[in-house]
């Protein structure tokens, strides 16, 4: 079965200026609508999900729009865009579906900043941690974006139902994940390192736990790893095919949800690569 696309245009009305902007998500959308996807609306994630993460102080901070840092802008009514992004995981998560949506929220942690990074890294709420928090299940949790998820490392740090994973470029932005640090195995890859030494790190890094004990896998996409991207690894449109493949041979129910890739065009079509190997495998 075909994976559903959760989007929403309204996520395309804001930050037209940065380079998080709105025409990452706008072509991607073009070109997936064009290879018959089914799409699907999201809903605004209620705050009581939002707490379950974040702490109260920081969730009243974001409504004010006071959580500007150099990188990530308290554009006006953020606070309702990234709401409306967590609620595309939180349903990305009840259909196993792929929510193409924006603001990222891989580096925020339960505070906005975390472990001691400076900034949020273009991230306000930690969509893909709210999501696997709402299920309540044993998850394994896949980053592939070139940075380090440090937001969803702080979370589920030391958190028996969830292991984490992370390969990212290193040293890097945002300068954690050198180190396995328990629950949260981090594989730091030098920059353009290639698809070869890429598939190979995964697939140890997938040796490593026992995916018997989850009972669902959250995959937070990053596509900046694409060659000539912000955190290019030297990945290709074939390289997410076969990231897909490897994906489905876990055989759990999986949902996906949009990290970071810059560059509109190739998100489309990496985005249908990774779902197209994913689905021929299941
Ligand atoms: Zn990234």
């Amino acid at each position: 079965m075909k994976t559903k696309i959760v989007f929403s245009e309204k996520c395309l009305q804001y930050g037209a200026w940065h380079v998080e902007g709105p025409l990452r998500l706008k072509r991607a959308q073009e070109i997936l609508k064009e290879k018959d996807y089914e799409f699907v609306e999201p809903f605004y994630a209620p705050e009581e999900r939002l707490l379950e993460v974040h702490d109260a102080e920081y969730v009243c901070k974001l409504k004010k729009g006071v959580v500007e840092d150099p990188d990530t802008p308290a554009y006006e009514n953020i606070y309702e865009y990234a709401r409306l992004s967590v609620g595309g995981a939180l349903l990305a998560a009840k259909i196993n579906g792929f929510s193409l949506m924006r603001p990222p929220g891989h580096h925020a942690g339960k505070s906005g900043t975390a472990l001691g990074v400076y900034t949020r890294g273009f991230c306000y709420l930690n969509s893909v941690a709210i999501a696997v928090k709402s299920l309540g299940k044993p998850a394994l949790i896949l980053d592939i974006d070139g940075h380090h998820g440090n937001g969803t490392q702080e979370i589920f740090q030391g958190n028996e139902k969830v292991v984490y994973i992370s390969l990212h470029r290193y040293p890097h932005y945002p300068g954690t994940g050198a180190h396995s640090e328990g629950n949260c195995l981090n594989f730091p890859l030098p920059a353009d390192c290639g698809e070869k030494k890429y598939l190979k790190v995964f697939n140890e890094a997938l040796g490593k736990v026992d995916v018997g004990e989850f009972e669902v896998v959250a995959v937070s996409v990053g596509l900046d790893t694409h060659t000539g991207d912000l955190a290019s690894l030297g990945l290709t449109e074939n390289s997410y095919r076969k990231i897909g493949k490897y994906i489905a041979s876990l055989e759990k129910p999986t949902f996906f949800v949009l990290e970071g890739g810059y560059i509109g065009e190739k998100n489309g079509k990496d985005i249908d690569q990774l779902l197209k190997g994913y689905e021929k495998n299941i």
